[in-house]
């Protein structure tokens, strides 16, 4: 279901400038380079917020774990790429043997071929998120409309193997795009931080960890 997107308060401030930009231009064309200097600027500032995990300047960012969850010292402990036929069972077995569960963040087509392993990460008491369809390098300069579809592409191909939709979404090396919050409103998807949050690493000995 469709969440409503509300743009974040940086990129209201981005559509404003470059909207103030373009009609500055146009009425006074001796003010280009202000209107240059200000836009570049605004860039500069998107660029940052692109590459910082933690940032919510492009929209919200889960940061923290429920409060009940650190206050029982608990980390969310992920995986990214898989499902691999290789290396998904070992990191199975290990987390069995440690008693933990875990978030694996799969790519679409490597679902399609490993529909059973797939399925057995769910069996064993871990979800499985989204990580894209292509997990292509160039995914964070995507346009929304292929940014969509390779996100809702590995959504129905991860909800049909497993029987429930992901909740979350990571992007190819974290990176993320000022077009992807419209696009995980419109698939009811939700940004997770993709380091350890402030709530954890506050605590010297997590113990556990939690299924998001
Ligand atoms: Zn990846």
């Amino acid at each position: 279901m469709p969440r409503p997107w509300i743009p974040s308060p940086t990129l209201k401030t981005s559509f404003a400038l470059h909207g103030a930009a373009a009609l500055g231009t146009l009425a006074a064309p001796a003010l280009w380079p202000w209107a240059l200097g200000a836009v570049v600027a605004n860039h500069a500032l998107l660029t940052v917020a692109w590459l910082l995990p933690r940032s919510t300047l492009l929209g919200a960012n889960l940061t923290r774990l429920p409060t009940p969850a650190a206050a029982r010292n608990e980390i969310a402990l992920s995986f990214d790429d898989g499902p691999d036929p290789e290396v998904t069972p070992q990191v199975l077995d290990l987390l069995d043997a440690a008693g933990v569960k875990a978030n694996f963040f799969c790519i679409g087509h490597r679902a399609r071929q490993n529909p059973v392993l797939c399925r057995e990460i769910v069996a064993r008491g871990h979800r499985v998120e989204n990580h894209g369809d292509s997990h292509s390098k160039a995914f964070a300069f995507f346009g929304p409309g292929r940014m969509h579809a390779d996100i809702a592409r590995a959504q129905e191909t991860l909800a049909n193997i497993t029987g429930s939709a992901p909740r979350f979404f990571r992007a190819t090396a974290g990176l993320r795009n000022p077009f992807l919050d419209p696009v995980l409103a419109a698939l009811d998807l939700h940004w997770p931080a993709g380091r350890v949050a402030r709530s954890t690493r506050a605590k010297p000995t997590p113990r556990l960890c939690w299924p998001a």
